[in-house]
């Protein structure tokens, strides 16, 4: 399928919707999930259109994950935890309900997500805005 460029994330990168942003370089973004399942849930998105892991231009690989990599430090430290998980859903029939690539980041353990159910519920804006400055500041360090 062609990639749907008016997808919320699309939008994000173009900056017509706003995001609450931890990170950004030239070939990633980075920022808080509007409804995260743990406190800190951070998604890492390519600058580029892909849909899903499949899509990816191979030369984005390595880009992601050293974002991956700096951000989930990041939560490491914020949280003051050694437990990050990441996990990424590509398809419809694998969860997926944003059609632009993007890594889940989460100081948390798979058996204490807030909500098994994925994309559940909005969190209080300005407790993701305390939380990601939380994150910023670890990045800083
Ligand atoms: P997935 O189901 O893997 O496609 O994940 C999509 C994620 O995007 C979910 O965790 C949603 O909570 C999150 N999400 C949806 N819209 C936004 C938005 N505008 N800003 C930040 N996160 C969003």
């Amino acid at each position: 399928m062609a990639y749907d460029k008016q997808n919320i994330f699309a939008k994000i990168l173009r900056g017509e919707m706003p995001c609450i942003k931890v990170y950004e370089d030239k070939y990633t973004l980075a920022f808080m999930d509007i409804m995260p399942q743990a406190d800190g849930h951070t998604l890492v998105i390519p600058k580029v259109e892909a849909e899903t892991l499949f899509e990816l231009p191979n030369s984005y690989y390595g880009p992601c994950f050293e974002t991956l990599k700096k951000v989930g430090n990041a939560l490491k430290k914020a949280f003051n935890t050694e437990g990050v998980m990441m996990f990424q859903l590509s398809g419809e029939q694998a969860g997926q309900t944003v059609p632009h690539l993007h890594f889940h980041l989460l100081p948390s353990s798979i058996q204490t997500l807030r909500n098994t159910r994925h994309a559940a519920e909005m969190a209080d804006q300005e407790k993701l805005k305390e939380i990601a400055q939380r994150i910023v500041d670890a990045l800083e360090e």
